[in-house]
């Protein structure tokens, strides 16, 4: 069960004293403070952990302070919909609202390679409108002997560029622990205004340990991409790890699927399942065109695969783009072949305008 405090409830009120009082007199109860400070409210939720089946849900909610009551179930206690849950369905990060009704495109590298590349890219951004980009520092590859990433060496110019262009978010994969001190003393040394959403790729999707360290931290939310081989409820339930730690700012990524079917594509589009993440968890939905569909092919009609499979996903109501563009696909170092060109980024946003109002206009 879920007691979802009043937010003019202070912890040092009588209201709130008295609460926990209460609760403390629960047997065999125990309680889980939750607090976020968002931008327009702080968020206190308590977690009664415990037998809570026998407990009245009039009492509690009749309780000083308490807002709401939300009767949780096992599934994804902390990002799942419940009955009777009103708890949020977005956040909001470095002046960016990411949730269920909005959508952003992070449109960028998918691994860095030049400071050239990065400003061209970061300029056709701006020049585009758009503030959030992605920037692949860390690269998890198959192969041992394949470029890597530049790791930490690249980070003072990507954040200084990102500054200079007026980009607030920047989605960065990390594969170890490690890496978020980097990128926070980097931000640091480079003291501008650019944000940071880690990225937990399909190969980490179970990488339990370091799920529970990201989601201790809560000054970056977090894109979690499904894992490629394992159900859709493992890989909510890895999401769950984050936030069960205490970060709820979790965005989840679909990426398409590892399977013979997915034959010409390098995986199988999984974006059908965009509405259903939206249906059983309060995160807002990525998408990946780029990894799903791995390759520039077009149709007759000279649509782009990965086009098309965009503006599918937004349709069903995605809320964020994950999409590889490069200058010069044909130098990139990693996925070029996946790569759109940078003259193609406002046709590219064009298409996912008109796919959002067709969108829209369903629901
Ligand atoms: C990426 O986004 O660069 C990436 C490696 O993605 P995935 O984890 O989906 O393979």
């Amino acid at each position: 069960m879920i007691l979802v405090l009043n937010p003019a409830t202070g912890s040092d009120s009588a209201e709130y004293k008295q609460l926990m009082a209460h609760l403390a007199n629960l047997p065999g109860i125990s309680t889980r403070i939750h607090t976020e400070v968002g931008s327009e409210q702080t968020l206190t939720e308590v977690y009664l952990i415990g037998n809570t089946k026998a407990l009245p849900i009039e009492d509690m909610q009749s309780l000083p302070c308490v807002e709401h009551v939300v009767r949780i179930s096992e599934e994804y206690r902390v990002l799942g919909r419940h009955k009777n849950d009103h708890r949020p369905t977005h956040f909001d990060y470095n002046g960016v609202r990411f949730g269920q009704d909005t959508l952003n495109v992070f449109a960028g590298l998918c691994a860095v390679d030049t400071l050239e590349h990065v400003e061209l890219m970061m300029q056709a951004l701006r020049d585009n409108g758009q503030v959030c980009t992605r920037m692949g520092a860390y690269k998890p590859r198959t192969s041992p002997y394949s470029f890597q990433g530049h790791g930490k060496a690249c980070l003072p110019y990507v954040f200084e560029l990102a500054g200079k262009y007026g980009i607030k978010v920047i989605a960065m994969e990390i594969t170890h622990e490690s890496h978020v001190e980097e990128i926070c003393e980097a931000l640091y040394r480079t003291g501008n205004s650019t944000g940071v959403m880690l990225q937990i790729g399909t190969r980490n999707t179970q990488n339990f340990e370091l799920l529970k360290i990201v989601g201790r931290q809560q000054d970056f939310p977090v894109l979690l991409k499904r894992g490629f081989g394992i159900t859709l409820d493992e890989s909510l339930n890895a999401a769950e790890y984050l936030a069960s730690e205490g970060n709820r700012k979790v965005v989840f990524g679909l990426r398409g699927m590892k399977t013979n079917m997915a034959d010409p594509h390098r995986n199988f589009v999984d974006f059908a399942h965009v509405p259903v993440v939206k249906r059983l968890t309060r995160m807002p939905v990525c998408i990946d065109p780029s990894h799903s569909v791995g390759m520039r092919a077009a149709s007759p009609e000279g649509i782009l695969d990965i086009v098309n499979a965009t503006a599918q996903g937004v349709i069903a109501g995605a809320n964020m783009i994950l999409v590889d563009f490069h200058p010069v696909p044909g130098k990139a170092l990693v996925d070029g072949p996946q790569a759109l060109l940078i003259r193609e980024l406002p046709l590219f946003l064009e298409d996912v305008r008109i796919a959002r109002e067709s969108y829209e206009q369903r629901v």
